[in-house]
């Protein structure tokens, strides 16, 4: 008797994978981020990436980081946690996760704690010692919404479009 496959994707690896796949559409220079909100069932029920809003074309608005304020992507862009939330096939995200390559700055963590999600699970936390991340941590205490890394037990997973 053949059993099953013992390499399949854990559901942490699956939806993880799946937001770092979403990442590689943003078009911005220097920080591809990609998001996966999964509900209790494991259904994914909403990804995203980090863009500028509808309408705003990825060539008319700056990628910049620095300088004026209104030159650089910051006025503009959308976090890929609030494009995975605003593309949600259902608007109702109670008890759902979240998973996201960077811990979630403290605007995404507003938008996360409100559409009902309660718990994130992030790769990494580079940015810990800004005070968005710091007030991200606060928010996320006092609301009880949950957040744990994610430890990889595979350091890739290989998609090959070239099948025979
Ligand atoms: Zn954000």
């Amino acid at each position: 008797m053949t059993g099953k496959r013992t390499d399949y994707l854990s559901w942490d690896e699956y939806f993880m994978a799946v937001a770092l796949l979403s990442g590689l559409r943003s078009k911005d220079p220097s920080t591809q981020v990609g998001a996966c909100v999964a509900n209790p069932q494991n259904k994914i029920v909403g990804v995203g990436y980090n863009g500028f809003p509808w309408g705003c074309s990825d060539d008319d608005l700056p990628w910049e980081r620095e300088g004026a304020f209104l030159d650089t992507k910051y006025p503009y862009v959308c976090h890929a946690e609030l494009n995975a939330v605003l593309n949600a096939i259902t608007t109702d995200l109670r008890d759902c996760r979240i998973y996201v390559a960077l811990f979630p700055c403290n605007e995404c963590t507003k938008v996360i704690i409100q559409s009902g999600i309660r718990e994130i699970i992030y790769l990494s936390d580079k940015y810990k010692h800004t005070e968005s991340v710091q007030a991200s941590k606060l928010m996320l205490k006092k609301s009880n919404t949950v957040y744990r890394q994610f430890i990889p037990e595979r350091s890739s997973i290989l998609l090959n479009f070239l099948t025979e």
